[in-house]
């Protein structure tokens, strides 16, 4: 998708460092963490948010959650963790690619 940063990172056009890698998603360090640990999950699939999903790539996004436990463990954050979605403008959501923010780390603060 054009103009669109985080195709931009999956496609090698930004460099970022990735944390994790496989075929359908990768995880990256947010530019501006929110919390010790902010991580983003990004399918490579281009959606511009979670409601634009069908059943197949909602079931995509399930592959890529199920991972979690093993990321988590070798990331160092299985202790806990956080995710967040935003969907639109009004919930904070300022990058329109499908993204899921991990957080984690000592500090998180309870809603
Ligand atoms: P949103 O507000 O859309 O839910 O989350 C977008 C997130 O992407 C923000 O937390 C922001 O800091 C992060 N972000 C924006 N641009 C970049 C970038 O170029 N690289 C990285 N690593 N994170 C970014
Ligand atoms: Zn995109």
């Amino acid at each position: 998708m054009e103009n669109c940063i985080f195709c931009k990172i999956i496609g090698g056009v930004i460099p970022s460092e990735r944390l994790y890698e496989d075929d359908k998603m990768i995880i990256i360090k947010d530019i501006a963490p929110k919390a010790e640990t902010h991580l983003l999950m990004i399918p490579k699939k281009h959606y511009s948010d979670i409601t634009g999903l069908d059943v197949t790539t909602a079931s995509e996004l399930g592959e890529c959650l199920l991972k979690l436990q093993e990321i988590s463990r070798k990331l160092g954050f299985s202790d806990g963790f956080r995710l967040i979605i935003n969907k639109g403008e009004k919930a904070g959501q300022t990058v329109f690619h499908l993204h899921i923010h991990i957080l984690a780390g000592d500090n998180l603060t309870g809603f």
